[in-house]
């Protein structure tokens, strides 16, 4: 989603500000939070100084939720009760997780097939929502000890390919905790903000999160102020679980001359090559000792053994670039996130790729929390006028399908986010008592030519004649993107609505895509649009004039119904047959004829009303 500056008119920045908001970079595997309060943004620790909170929950019975270290350690002995990785879960059905190979050791309440997966724990079932909102709540107290009043409200980061379920699902967690959501942000946008890199007025930035079981690289790109997120890609089973491996395997061949050693051995193993590689990102080489063995291992050949690992990570850079049809040397910034990312082996790879130098000065871990932290005082108001607030923009218009399957633009393309637009609309048909709203994004005029969102019924109009219904149709887009579309007809307050996320499914390419077949047939669409509209006249004159004539038929001789029919069957074949000349013409040729019959009926319904009838009762 494209991301757009503008500056916050009229706050001036005090020393200790007066609305505390949080950061929260929700994560697989750690979470952390950040806060501006004390004038810089700080990623706080808790009581022992650790920044990194484990994303894991252990449930007891009859006991508050322990989370982070101590039910990571738990872990390996109570497996069932203990929740981790539930970010993996978020948005997804049971049926979906339940053959997911890392949640083997859960018990999935089978009643709730078609919600969201819920683990039977000892303190009862806990879903995604649920275990999120607990690790939330432990972040939350770190924040409460440091500031010591009431948080105002939290910028949470997102993966950039979070779909509508997640995202919304993540602001249900902070709901359930009473912890209102000053935005979503995506992590990478939320990781170049922290190298102020939204200050510049244009660049191509490589966001490269390798962490330790994922991996992931956004390419965003800031123009005049605006960042828009072109591709994405990644791996979610590649990250530094997998160096460890590599490396213990190669260990226990040099210890044991063979790669697989028994069992108990396997965890030892994997701690101790886990600790070599990261004596290697601060050393040339490492002296090693495992059982009775010693030996040598220096980075040359730590990444001659994990350089499939390295260059498929390039590769993925590689396609990323090639998705957006970018060229290395059209890339201004690369961006460090995660933890393996110190890696040396990493870095330089990615050197000699971009051939520049990665930005690394901010710890890989905290760079998204920062980032989040950065957004979230502007967003609480803190900043002085010269900081700028980003807001996204609807990089696609938004609007409903009318009759002749033509589409009315509610909210226009690069409209800034939040918005709220309100269009009002009436029935076709005498009578009508239900309407289909029909939502599409796009520029396209016809809706067969652009993206079908969501259909929704309005039912319990009021029965009237065509036209005469009020629907108002309104469309509010939030700071997340997501579309709200209510439909409420205005004499009985009747109403219905829907939600969506029209960045859904959608990347860059999609949009541009959009975009271009727009430009290219402007010129057949304004015709093709002129084309339905004058059909949907031709057709709303032939009912009007066959329903007034069901009324009062008997104000015309046999040769004025014989006139009408003739002038009625011309107008239908040259709707169905004819040019726009022609269906206009025909369209004239029935309404002045008509008109005559209309006038007779006015004179007899302004006759009945002065005798005392209600005008209202007039067309029934
Ligand atoms: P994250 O999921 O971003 O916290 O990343 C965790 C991964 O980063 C684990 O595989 C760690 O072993 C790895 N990691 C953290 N620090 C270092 C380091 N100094 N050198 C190499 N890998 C590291």
């Amino acid at each position: 989603m494209a991301l757009l500056k503008i500056s916050e008119p009229g706050k001036r920045q005090s020393a200790i500000n007066t609305k505390p908001a949080v950061g929260i970079d929700l994560g697989t595997t750690n979470s952390l939070i950040s806060s501006g309060y004390r004038g810089n943004i700080e990623v706080l620790a808790d009581t022992s100084g650790q920044f990194l909170l484990p994303s894991v929950v252990r449930y007891g019975k009859g006991v508050r939720p322990i989370v982070g270290w101590m039910a990571k350690e738990a872990a390996i002995g109570d497996p069932q009760n203990t929740v981790s990785s539930i970010k993996r879960l978020l948005g997804r059905g049971t049926s979906e997780v339940e053959n997911m190979p890392q949640f083997e050791q859960y018990t999935f309440d089978a009643s709730r097939d078609e919600g969201a997966p819920a683990i039977i724990t000892e303190a009862g079932v806990k879903d995604p929502i649920q275990v999120s909102a607990d690790i939330l709540s432990e972040l939350l107290s770190r924040a409460h000890d440091y500031i010591g009043e009431d948080i105002e409200g939290a910028v949470i980061t997102v993966p950039a390919y979070f779909n509508d379920a997640q995202r919304q699902q993540t602001k249900e967690a902070a709901n359930l905790i009473g912890l209102p959501v000053l935005r979503l942000l995506n992590e990478p946008t939320a990781a170049a903000i922290a190298y102020g890199l939204d200050s510049k007025e244009e660049g191509n930035v490589i966001v490269y999160d390798l962490g330790g079981g994922t991996f992931d690289v956004s390419l965003l790109c800031l123009k005049k102020g605006v960042f828009e997120v072109l591709a994405t890609g990644g791996d979610t089973a590649l990250g530094g679980d997998d160096f460890d491996y590599i490396l213990s395997n190669w260990i226990a061949k040099q210890v044991y001359s063979d790669e697989n050693p028994i069992l108990e051995e396997r965890g030892r193993l994997i701690a101790y090559a886990n600790s070599v590689k990261h004596h290697l990102s601060l050393h040339e080489s490492a002296d090693l000792e495992f059982n009775n063995w010693r030996g040598s291992l220096n980075r040359k050949e730590f990444l001659e053994m994990c350089e499939p690992l390295v260059k498929k990570t390039i590769n993925t850079c590689r396609r990323v670039l090639r998705d957006a049809s970018l060229s290395v040397e059209q890339i201004d910034n690369i961006v460090m996130v995660g933890g393996s990312t110190r890696m040396p082996i990493v870095r330089q790879a990615l050197e000699s790729y971009f051939g520049r130098a990665p930005l690394a000065a901010i710890d890989p871990d905290k760079v998204v929390a920062m980032g989040a932290g950065i957004q979230a005082e502007v967003l609480a108001g803190n900043k002085s006028d010269n900081d700028f607030l980003l807001l996204d923009v609807n990089p696609l218009s938004l609007g409903i399908e009318t009759m002749g399957e033509l589409v009315e633009k509610i909210i226009p393309r690069n409209t800034t986010i939040p918005v709220a637009k309100a269009q009002e609309f009436t029935t076709f048909k005498d009578g009508q008592t239900s309407m289909i709203i029909h939502v599409v994004q796009g520029e396209r005029e016809l809706v067969s030519d652009c993206r079908s969102l969501a259909r929704f019924e309005l039912g319990g109009i009021p029965k009237m004649v065509a036209g005469a219904a009020k629907i108002r149709v309104t469309f509010q887009v939030d700071a997340d993107g997501l579309l709200s579309v209510v439909a409420q007809e205005l004499s009985t307050l009747k109403m219905s609505e829907i939600q969506v996320k029209p960045s859904f499914g959608l990347d860059a390419k999609a949009i541009e895509e959009m975009l271009r077949s727009s430009h290219q047939n402007a010129e057949l669409d304004m015709e093709l649009r002129a084309i339905k509209e004058a059909q949907i006249e031709g057709r709303q004159l032939i009912d009007a004039i066959n329903s007034a004539r069901e009324i009062d038929g008997d104000l015309l001789d046999e040769l004025g119904h014989n006139h009408l029919d003739n002038l009625m069957h011309e107008l239908s074949e040259n709707i169905s047959n004819g040019t726009i000349e022609e269906i206009r013409e025909a369209t004239e040729r029935l309404n002045r004829v008509s008109s005559d019959f209309a006038a007779s009926r006015m004179d007899l319904h302004i006759g009945h009303a002065l005798k005392g009838e209600a005008i209202d009762n007039i067309d029934r």
